[in-house]
């Protein structure tokens, strides 16, 4: 539909939207009542549940494109690209927007050379300015922000997850569904063998609710044990500061900061962080932080909730302790 700001569904291949989605419709909506246009979700799954389209509406979308086949599953560029390449054509929505996860930053790179538009990779903002779309983006490991705006449509831009405002959820606004029919190109690659990796059963770092976060106070890779075992006590994500990554005690998607990943949690720990500028531009707005470290001085206390002045190899474990007995676990 011409005036459609498409987002591109992110699931959790169970079925569910991922609570990113909330926030990449809440702002297509934002953007498409200034422009005049609705927010829209496309759905390239291999199972959809009744509740993930109800959900998808409920944050914003008027009308959801659902195309559910087996072949979409796992993902691979090959099939998915000429198939939303096809449904773009076709249809000509006026912006394409994803999310910034493994997948979509691929997937979004890819259709956009398909299509030869232009890519707004990993906004921080966006908004309507003269009736056209402009995103602002780091570039430069985040020394500068780039202003960007697009010479035709459609708009294609990946949003940086838990910076944009997410939609309030209205309960009961049911979507008009749509499955339209598209040719399906052969994978040039199949699924040999399938490794889960989240071994540890913690919850994914952007969508956890709680993170605990450990930096180079840790002193070596072995001790984020200690964080892991609060970590499953309280069903948090566990996080690393970009110390602790470059040391090679964590691999980098566990990085937050201005060069990982934002976080916006509703409880954030960090335990043996100092809080460089960096850091904080990726966790600042958690709801409730709290910092342990055993510097009074360390700049994390200036914007904590909660700080502890003291060392985190006791501390920490006399906090699983306390949340063992507190939680009856
Ligand atoms: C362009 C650029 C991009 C960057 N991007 C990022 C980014 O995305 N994310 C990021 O995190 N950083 C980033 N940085 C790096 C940032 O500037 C800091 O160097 C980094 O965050 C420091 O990590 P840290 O707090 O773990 O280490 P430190 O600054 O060394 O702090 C360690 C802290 O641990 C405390 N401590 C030590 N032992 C204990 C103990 N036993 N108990 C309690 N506390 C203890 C110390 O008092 C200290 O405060 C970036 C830098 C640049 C220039």
């Amino acid at each position: 539909m011409a005036g459609a700001f498409w987002c591109l569904v992110e699931d959790d291949w169970q079925g569910n939207p991922k609570k990113v989605m909330a926030e990449v419709l809440g702002e297509a909506t934002r953007l498409a009542s200034q422009a005049g246009g609705q927010a829209e979700a496309v759905w390239l799954t291999d199972k959809a549940s009744e509740g993930g389209v109800k959900q998808l509406g409920e944050w914003g979308a008027k009308r959801v494109l659902l195309l559910e086949n087996g072949e979409f599953a796992p993902y691979r560029g090959e099939v998915w690209v000429p198939v939303l390449a096809e449904l773009v054509q076709k249809e000509s929505p006026q912006a394409v927007f994803g999310a910034v996860t493994t997948r979509q930053r691929e997937l979004m790179a890819r259709l956009a050379a398909r299509l030869g538009a232009g890519l707004s990779a990993d906004a921080t903002a966006l908004a309507i300015e003269d009736g056209k779309l402009s995103a602002t983006r780091p570039v430069y490991a985040g020394k500068l922000l780039a202003k960007t705006t697009w010479a035709k449509t459609p708009w294609l831009a990946t949003l940086r997850p838990n910076v944009f405002k997410p939609a309030e959820s209205q309960p009961g606004a049911g979507p008009i569904v749509e499955k339209p029919a598209v040719t399906l190109p052969a994978a040039a690659m199949s699924l040999v063998e399938r490794r889960e990796d989240s071994a540890t059963g913690l919850p994914e770092l952007a969508e956890a609710e709680i993170v605990v976060s450990g930096g180079r106070g840790l002193k070596g890779p072995e001790n984020f044990v200690i964080l892991e075992s609060l970590a499953k006590v309280i069903g948090a994500a566990v996080g690393a500061s970009r110390a602790a990554v470059d040391a090679g005690w964590r691999p980098h998607r566990f990085q937050i900061g201005q060069t990982g990943r934002t976080i916006s949690p509703k409880l954030y720990l960090g335990f043996g962080i100092s809080g460089a500028i960096q850091h904080l531009a990726g966790m600042r707005t958690s709801k409730v932080i709290c910092a342990i470290n055993k510097d009074p001085e360390a700049p994390i206390f200036k914007i904590a909730d909660y700080g502890i002045v003291g060392d985190l190899f006791e501390v920490a474990p006399l906090l699983t302790q306390e949340f063992k007995h507190l939680l009856d676990k």
